[in-house]
Protein backbone atom coordinates (compact mmCIF):
# COMPACT_ATOMS: atom_id res chain seq x y z
CA UNK A 1 0.00 0.00 0.00
CA UNK A 2 0.75 3.53 -0.65
CA UNK A 3 -0.98 6.22 0.96
CA UNK A 4 -2.48 9.09 -1.29
CA UNK A 5 -2.14 12.46 -0.04
CA UNK A 6 -4.79 14.82 -0.82
CA UNK A 7 -6.05 18.41 -0.72
CA UNK A 8 -8.62 18.92 1.71
CA UNK A 9 -11.14 19.95 -0.31
CA UNK A 10 -14.65 18.83 0.44
CA UNK A 11 -14.92 15.27 -1.84
CA UNK A 12 -11.76 14.09 0.11
CA UNK A 13 -13.25 14.56 3.50
CA UNK A 14 -15.77 12.56 2.07
CA UNK A 15 -13.53 9.49 1.06
CA UNK A 16 -11.64 10.01 4.46
CA UNK A 17 -14.58 9.82 6.63
CA UNK A 18 -15.98 6.57 4.50
CA UNK A 19 -12.83 4.98 4.95
CA UNK A 20 -12.54 5.92 8.95
CA UNK A 21 -16.39 4.77 8.93
CA UNK A 22 -15.64 1.40 7.13
CA UNK A 23 -12.43 0.91 9.85
CA UNK A 24 -9.53 1.89 7.60
CA UNK A 25 -6.78 4.75 8.95
CA UNK A 26 -6.40 7.90 7.65
CA UNK A 27 -3.49 10.64 8.85
CA UNK A 28 -5.20 14.08 9.14
CA UNK A 29 -3.60 17.20 10.52
CA UNK A 30 -4.24 19.33 13.80
CA UNK A 31 -3.22 22.52 14.82
CA UNK A 32 -0.98 20.33 17.15
CA UNK A 33 1.09 17.75 14.99
CA UNK A 34 -0.62 15.10 12.29
CA UNK A 35 -2.62 12.62 14.03
CA UNK A 36 -3.09 8.95 12.24
CA UNK A 37 -6.67 8.64 13.37
CA UNK A 38 -8.79 5.51 13.56
CA UNK A 39 -12.75 4.77 14.75
CA UNK A 40 -12.18 4.78 18.37
CA UNK A 41 -15.21 2.50 18.47
CA UNK A 42 -14.13 0.00 16.47
CA UNK A 43 -11.35 -2.44 17.58
CA UNK A 44 -9.95 -3.38 14.67
CA UNK A 45 -9.33 -0.31 13.84
CA UNK A 46 -7.53 0.76 17.03
CA UNK A 47 -5.44 -2.39 16.81
CA UNK A 48 -4.34 -1.06 13.06
CA UNK A 49 -3.32 2.08 14.99
CA UNK A 50 -1.07 0.57 17.79
CA UNK A 51 0.40 -2.38 14.55
CA UNK A 52 1.20 0.73 12.00
CA UNK A 53 3.12 2.66 14.35
CA UNK A 54 4.52 0.00 16.43
CA UNK A 55 3.43 1.31 20.00
CA UNK A 56 3.54 -0.95 22.57
CA UNK A 57 -0.30 -1.46 23.93
CA UNK A 58 0.47 0.11 27.07
CA UNK A 59 0.21 3.13 25.63
CA UNK A 60 -2.99 4.83 25.46
CA UNK A 61 -4.60 6.96 22.74
CA UNK A 62 -6.19 10.06 22.53
CA UNK A 63 -9.72 10.41 21.12
CA UNK A 64 -10.32 13.24 19.30
CA UNK A 65 -13.87 14.82 19.34
CA UNK A 66 -15.64 17.85 17.82
CA UNK A 67 -16.38 19.64 21.39
CA UNK A 68 -17.75 18.69 25.14
CA UNK A 69 -21.04 17.38 23.91
CA UNK A 70 -19.68 14.64 21.39
CA UNK A 71 -16.83 13.80 24.86
CA UNK A 72 -19.92 13.48 27.30
CA UNK A 73 -21.02 9.75 26.27
CA UNK A 74 -17.21 9.25 26.50
CA UNK A 75 -15.57 10.34 29.77
CA UNK A 76 -17.06 11.95 33.17
CA UNK A 77 -16.70 16.00 33.25
CA UNK A 78 -15.71 16.58 37.20
CA UNK A 79 -16.24 20.89 37.50
CA UNK A 80 -12.62 21.20 36.77
CA UNK A 81 -12.85 19.31 33.39
CA UNK A 82 -15.45 21.84 32.14
CA UNK A 83 -13.91 25.01 33.14
CA UNK A 84 -10.60 24.15 30.97
CA UNK A 85 -13.13 22.31 28.33
CA UNK A 86 -14.74 25.93 28.20
CA UNK A 87 -12.04 28.14 28.11
CA UNK A 88 -9.55 25.92 26.11
CA UNK A 89 -11.45 23.51 23.35
CA UNK A 90 -11.25 22.84 20.79
CA UNK A 91 -7.18 23.85 21.18
CA UNK A 92 -4.43 22.34 22.48
CA UNK A 93 -5.41 20.53 25.96
CA UNK A 94 -6.17 16.81 26.46
CA UNK A 95 -8.13 15.79 29.03
CA UNK A 96 -7.50 12.25 30.76
CA UNK A 97 -10.99 11.72 32.60
CA UNK A 98 -12.77 9.03 34.11
CA UNK A 99 -14.01 6.77 30.96
CA UNK A 100 -18.06 7.08 31.33
CA UNK A 101 -20.35 3.84 32.12
CA UNK A 102 -21.19 2.77 28.67
CA UNK A 103 -18.27 4.21 27.18
CA UNK A 104 -18.30 3.57 23.10
CA UNK A 105 -14.41 4.25 23.12
CA UNK A 106 -12.94 -0.20 22.76
CA UNK A 107 -10.54 -0.55 25.96
CA UNK A 108 -7.63 -0.69 23.66
CA UNK A 109 -7.78 3.33 23.39
CA UNK A 110 -7.40 3.62 27.56
CA UNK A 111 -4.78 0.71 27.01
CA UNK A 112 -7.07 -0.83 29.35
CA UNK A 113 -7.13 1.82 32.10
CA UNK A 114 -10.20 3.19 33.86
CA UNK A 115 -9.31 6.46 32.35
CA UNK A 116 -10.17 8.29 28.59
CA UNK A 117 -7.97 10.97 27.05
CA UNK A 118 -10.01 13.52 25.08
CA UNK A 119 -9.23 16.35 23.08
CA UNK A 120 -11.06 18.53 20.84
CA UNK A 121 -9.11 20.08 18.57
CA UNK A 122 -9.42 23.28 16.41
CA UNK A 123 -7.96 22.90 12.96
CA UNK A 124 -10.83 22.87 10.85
CA UNK A 125 -9.90 20.01 8.53
CA UNK A 126 -9.86 18.09 11.64
CA UNK A 127 -12.83 19.11 12.82
CA UNK A 128 -14.17 18.72 8.94
CA UNK A 129 -13.09 14.80 8.94
CA UNK A 130 -14.95 14.34 12.38
CA UNK A 131 -18.03 16.02 11.50
CA UNK A 132 -18.19 13.58 8.41
CA UNK A 133 -17.23 10.58 10.03
CA UNK A 134 -19.65 10.73 13.05
CA UNK A 135 -17.51 9.17 15.66
CA UNK A 136 -14.63 9.60 18.17
CA UNK A 137 -11.26 9.49 16.58
CA UNK A 138 -8.13 7.45 17.96
CA UNK A 139 -5.42 9.20 16.70
CA UNK A 140 -1.83 9.37 18.10
CA UNK A 141 1.06 11.35 16.61
CA UNK A 142 1.65 10.07 12.52
CA UNK A 143 4.90 8.74 12.95
CA UNK A 144 6.54 5.39 14.18
CA UNK A 145 6.71 4.60 17.98
CA UNK A 146 8.93 6.58 19.40
CA UNK A 147 10.43 8.80 16.40
CA UNK A 148 9.69 12.46 15.80
CA UNK A 149 6.20 13.50 15.01
CA UNK A 150 4.91 14.28 12.32
CA UNK A 151 4.13 18.40 11.43
CA UNK A 152 4.25 18.42 7.53
CA UNK A 153 1.84 15.42 5.28
CA UNK A 154 5.38 15.20 3.56
CA UNK A 155 6.39 13.64 7.66
CA UNK A 156 3.59 11.44 7.94
CA UNK A 157 4.57 9.73 4.18
CA UNK A 158 8.28 8.97 4.90
CA UNK A 159 6.87 7.23 8.36
CA UNK A 160 3.90 5.57 7.16
CA UNK A 161 3.07 5.49 4.08
CA UNK A 162 3.02 2.37 3.67
CA UNK A 163 0.45 2.01 6.68
CA UNK A 164 -2.27 4.38 5.31
CA UNK A 165 -4.67 4.96 2.87
CA UNK A 166 -5.33 8.37 3.02
CA UNK A 167 -3.27 11.45 4.12
CA UNK A 168 -4.89 14.73 4.19
CA UNK A 169 -2.44 17.36 3.29
CA UNK A 170 -3.09 20.40 5.37
CA UNK A 171 0.08 21.85 5.16
CA UNK A 172 2.15 22.96 8.24
CA UNK A 173 1.13 22.50 11.86
CA UNK A 174 0.52 25.88 13.29
CA UNK A 175 1.55 24.88 16.77
CA UNK A 176 3.83 22.18 15.67
CA UNK A 177 4.19 20.77 18.83
CA UNK A 178 1.64 18.02 20.90
CA UNK A 179 -1.37 19.08 23.15
CA UNK A 180 -0.41 19.82 26.86
CA UNK A 181 -2.87 16.49 28.69
CA UNK A 182 -3.97 17.37 31.92
CA UNK A 183 -4.76 13.94 34.41
CA UNK A 184 -8.05 14.23 36.46
CA UNK A 185 -8.77 11.39 37.23
CA UNK A 186 -8.03 11.91 41.06
CA UNK A 187 -8.52 14.89 43.73
CA UNK A 188 -5.07 16.74 42.25
CA UNK A 189 -5.14 17.73 38.86
CA UNK A 190 -1.75 16.44 37.23
CA UNK A 191 0.72 17.38 34.59
CA UNK A 192 0.98 14.26 32.49
CA UNK A 193 2.97 15.77 29.84
CA UNK A 194 3.78 19.72 28.75
CA UNK A 195 2.68 20.87 25.51
CA UNK A 196 1.14 23.33 23.13
CA UNK A 197 -0.99 24.96 25.93
CA UNK A 198 1.03 26.78 28.31
CA UNK A 199 1.13 25.22 32.02
CA UNK A 200 0.12 28.69 33.32
CA UNK A 201 -2.96 29.33 31.27
CA UNK A 202 -4.75 26.29 32.89
CA UNK A 203 -3.32 27.01 36.68
CA UNK A 204 -4.79 30.12 36.15
CA UNK A 205 -8.01 28.72 35.94
CA UNK A 206 -7.69 25.38 38.23
CA UNK A 207 -4.90 26.10 40.28
CA UNK A 208 -2.10 24.68 40.21
CA UNK A 209 -0.90 20.84 38.81
CA UNK A 210 0.91 18.52 40.28
CA UNK A 211 4.11 17.60 38.19
CA UNK A 212 4.46 13.49 38.69
CA UNK A 213 7.30 11.50 37.94
CA UNK A 214 5.42 10.20 35.24
CA UNK A 215 5.56 6.72 36.35
CA UNK A 216 3.29 3.98 33.99
CA UNK A 217 0.13 4.48 36.10
CA UNK A 218 0.31 7.85 35.46
CA UNK A 219 0.89 8.32 31.64
CA UNK A 220 2.19 4.95 30.48
CA UNK A 221 3.62 7.20 27.08
CA UNK A 222 5.87 9.28 28.76
CA UNK A 223 8.11 6.81 30.15
CA UNK A 224 10.24 5.49 26.97
CA UNK A 225 12.57 7.35 24.70
CA UNK A 226 10.50 9.34 22.55
CA UNK A 227 10.36 11.55 19.73
CA UNK A 228 13.67 10.79 18.59
CA UNK A 229 15.66 11.31 15.31
CA UNK A 230 18.21 8.33 14.15
CA UNK A 231 20.94 10.29 15.01
CA UNK A 232 22.20 10.55 18.83
CA UNK A 233 20.92 13.89 20.32
CA UNK A 234 23.43 16.26 22.65
CA UNK A 235 20.73 19.40 24.65
CA UNK A 236 22.47 22.85 26.01
CA UNK A 237 25.19 22.14 23.47
CA UNK A 238 27.64 25.33 23.18
CA UNK A 239 30.64 24.04 21.14
CA UNK A 240 30.30 20.92 18.40
CA UNK A 241 31.72 17.18 19.48
CA UNK A 242 33.15 15.75 16.17
CA UNK A 243 30.61 16.60 12.84
CA UNK A 244 27.24 17.66 14.71
CA UNK A 245 24.37 19.45 13.26
CA UNK A 246 23.37 22.16 15.24
CA UNK A 247 19.87 23.15 16.45
CA UNK A 248 20.09 26.67 17.02
CA UNK A 249 17.85 29.09 19.23
CA UNK A 250 18.00 32.82 18.83
CA UNK A 251 20.11 35.64 17.02
CA UNK A 252 23.76 34.06 17.89
CA UNK A 253 24.53 30.85 17.14
CA UNK A 254 27.61 29.28 18.19
CA UNK A 255 29.82 28.71 15.45
CA UNK A 256 31.81 25.19 14.14
CA UNK A 257 28.96 23.11 13.39
CA UNK A 258 28.87 20.89 9.95
CA UNK A 259 25.19 21.71 9.40
CA UNK A 260 22.67 24.47 11.52
CA UNK A 261 19.39 24.55 11.60
CA UNK A 262 17.74 27.62 13.66
CA UNK A 263 14.71 27.03 15.32
CA UNK A 264 14.00 31.00 15.53
CA UNK A 265 16.22 33.35 14.63
CA UNK A 266 14.11 36.28 16.86
CA UNK A 267 14.17 33.73 20.01
CA UNK A 268 10.49 33.44 19.47
CA UNK A 269 9.80 30.46 22.00
CA UNK A 270 6.37 29.94 19.27
CA UNK A 271 8.32 29.89 16.19
CA UNK A 272 10.87 27.65 17.83
CA UNK A 273 8.21 24.93 19.12
CA UNK A 274 6.24 25.41 14.92
CA UNK A 275 10.12 24.30 13.95
CA UNK A 276 11.21 21.30 16.17
CA UNK A 277 10.33 18.63 14.43
CA UNK A 278 10.63 19.74 10.94
CA UNK A 279 14.53 20.70 11.94
CA UNK A 280 15.07 17.31 14.08
CA UNK A 281 14.36 15.82 10.84
CA UNK A 282 16.66 18.03 8.93
CA UNK A 283 19.43 17.71 10.65
CA UNK A 284 18.98 13.47 10.70
CA UNK A 285 21.09 12.99 8.16
CA UNK A 286 23.96 10.34 7.13
CA UNK A 287 26.93 12.67 6.69
CA UNK A 288 26.33 14.01 10.26
CA UNK A 289 27.63 12.22 13.15
CA UNK A 290 24.61 13.91 16.13
CA UNK A 291 22.46 16.18 16.64
CA UNK A 292 23.59 18.90 19.13
CA UNK A 293 21.05 21.19 20.59
CA UNK A 294 21.80 25.14 21.98
CA UNK A 295 19.88 25.84 25.17
CA UNK A 296 16.36 26.85 24.57
CA UNK A 297 14.90 28.71 28.07
CA UNK A 298 12.14 27.02 29.37
CA UNK A 299 9.34 29.51 29.80
CA UNK A 300 6.05 29.32 27.87
CA UNK A 301 5.95 27.08 25.05
CA UNK A 302 9.73 26.63 26.17
CA UNK A 303 8.89 23.60 28.73
CA UNK A 304 6.90 21.25 26.33
CA UNK A 305 10.04 22.02 23.77
CA UNK A 306 13.02 21.07 26.28
CA UNK A 307 11.14 18.11 27.71
CA UNK A 308 10.77 16.38 24.10
CA UNK A 309 14.58 17.31 23.53
CA UNK A 310 15.40 15.39 26.94
CA UNK A 311 13.11 12.69 25.78
CA UNK A 312 14.77 12.53 22.31
CA UNK A 313 18.41 12.40 24.21
CA UNK A 314 17.76 9.46 25.97
CA UNK A 315 19.15 6.25 24.87
CA UNK A 316 16.52 3.90 23.22
CA UNK A 317 16.90 1.42 25.75
CA UNK A 318 15.99 4.21 28.77
P1 LIG B 1 0.38 10.75 21.44
O1 LIG B 1 -0.99 10.44 21.03
O2 LIG B 1 1.42 9.89 20.80
O3 LIG B 1 0.68 12.21 21.28
O4 LIG B 1 0.49 10.45 23.01
C1 LIG B 1 -0.64 10.56 23.85
C2 LIG B 1 -0.18 10.84 25.26
O5 LIG B 1 -1.31 10.85 26.14
C3 LIG B 1 0.76 9.75 25.78
O6 LIG B 1 1.75 10.37 26.58
C4 LIG B 1 -0.18 8.89 26.61
O7 LIG B 1 0.50 8.16 27.60
C5 LIG B 1 -1.13 9.92 27.19
N1 LIG B 1 -2.41 9.29 27.53
C6 LIG B 1 -3.36 8.89 26.67
N2 LIG B 1 -4.38 8.29 27.34
C7 LIG B 1 -4.07 8.32 28.65
C8 LIG B 1 -4.71 7.85 29.83
N3 LIG B 1 -5.88 7.22 29.79
N4 LIG B 1 -4.08 8.05 31.00
C9 LIG B 1 -2.90 8.67 31.05
N5 LIG B 1 -2.23 9.13 29.97
C10 LIG B 1 -2.80 8.97 28.77
MG1 LIG C 1 3.38 10.60 19.83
Amino acid sequence: MRAEILMPTPDAIRRAAALLRAGELVAFPTETVYGLGGDATNAAAVAAIFAAKGRPALNPLICHVADVAAARPLARFDARAEILATAFWPGPLTLVLPRAADCPATAAVSAGLPSLAVRAPAHPIAQALLAAAGVPLAAPSANRAGRISATAAAHVLAELGDKVKLILDGGDCAIGIESTVVGLTGEQATLLRPGGLATGDIEALIGPLARPGAGPAESPGMLSAHYAPRLPLRINALHPEGREGLLAFGPHAPSGFAAVFNLSERGDLAEAAHNLYAGLRALDRDDLDGIAVAPIPAAGLGVAINDRLRRAAKPPSA
